[in-house]
């Protein structure tokens, strides 16, 4: 199957799941994770319609979106992959939206490069709903004081929660565990589900899903 036929039946299946869990339709959206693909590759996508993109590199966005954002001005660039201080300057000036803070350190860094910029993105936290020590992520008992130290120290506006459940786990715990810490301090956004599992995330309440080997194929290369 071809990209522009592998997003649409993405597409629809999203419509589905969003029905299923009587949803409204278009409740929930759809980041097509580019990562690894060139310029040209991912183009085909762009011509059937699709404008939300997820990267995981700063360095690897900022080698082919700024080319591909001459030719299609309305793209929005979703930032998955974890965010070191020293390329927050970039992150801020590249990315419309972050969904990987998750400590004190970066949430301070953005901040500092937002003002900086003169340029509001939208923020998400990412939590390690399953403690796993190689993941990036607030772990989920230090959740809200995380969340309450953006909002009230930093002044940060924050979107919602992301998170990716343990490979080798059944992910409906933690998109229900996202859930309920979202609830509790009052985020109703949820990045969640991937190429396996979005369906299930929508279930489970998802409105940003990040799908990208089920659009694009199998990447080359492990990131
Ligand atoms: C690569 C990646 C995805 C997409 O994974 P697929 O299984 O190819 O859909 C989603 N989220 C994050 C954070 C990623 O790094």
């Amino acid at each position: 199957m071809s990209i522009q036929e592998q997003l649409k039946e993405v597409l629809a299946s999203i419509s589905k799941s969003e029905a299923d869990a009587g949803r409204d339709a278009g409740s929930v959206h759809l980041i097509a994770v580019s990562k690894t693909f060139d310029a040209d590759y991912i183009r085909p996508s762009l011509e059937a319609g699709q404008r939300v993109f997820g990267e995981n590199r700063v360095q690897e966005a900022k080698g082919k979106w700024p080319r591909l954002r001459e030719d299609f001005t309305d793209i929005e660039l979703h930032l998955i992959g974890p965010l070191q201080s020293n390329k927050a300057k970039e992150a801020v000036a590249l990315f419309d939206v972050i969904h990987t803070i998750d400590r004190e350190k970066i949430a301070r860094a953005v901040k500092t490069e937002m003002d900086k910029q003169g340029k509001q993105l939208e923020l998400f936290i990412q939590v390690n709903t399953g403690a796993e020590p190689q993941k990036a992520g607030i772990l989920p008992q230090d959740a809200d004081a995380f969340i309450a130290l953006c909002r009230d120290e930093l002044g940060l506006s924050i979107k919602g929660l992301m998170c990716i459940p343990p490979a080798s786990e059944d992910p409906a715990p933690h998109f229900d565990m996202l859930k309920e810490i979202a609830a509790r301090n009052g985020l109703s956004d949820l990045s969640m589900g991937m190429s396996g599992d979005y369906d299930q995330a929508i279930a489970h309440g998802a409105s940003f899903v990040r799908v990208g080997s089920a659009i694009f194929g199998k990447r080359d290369y492990p990131v």
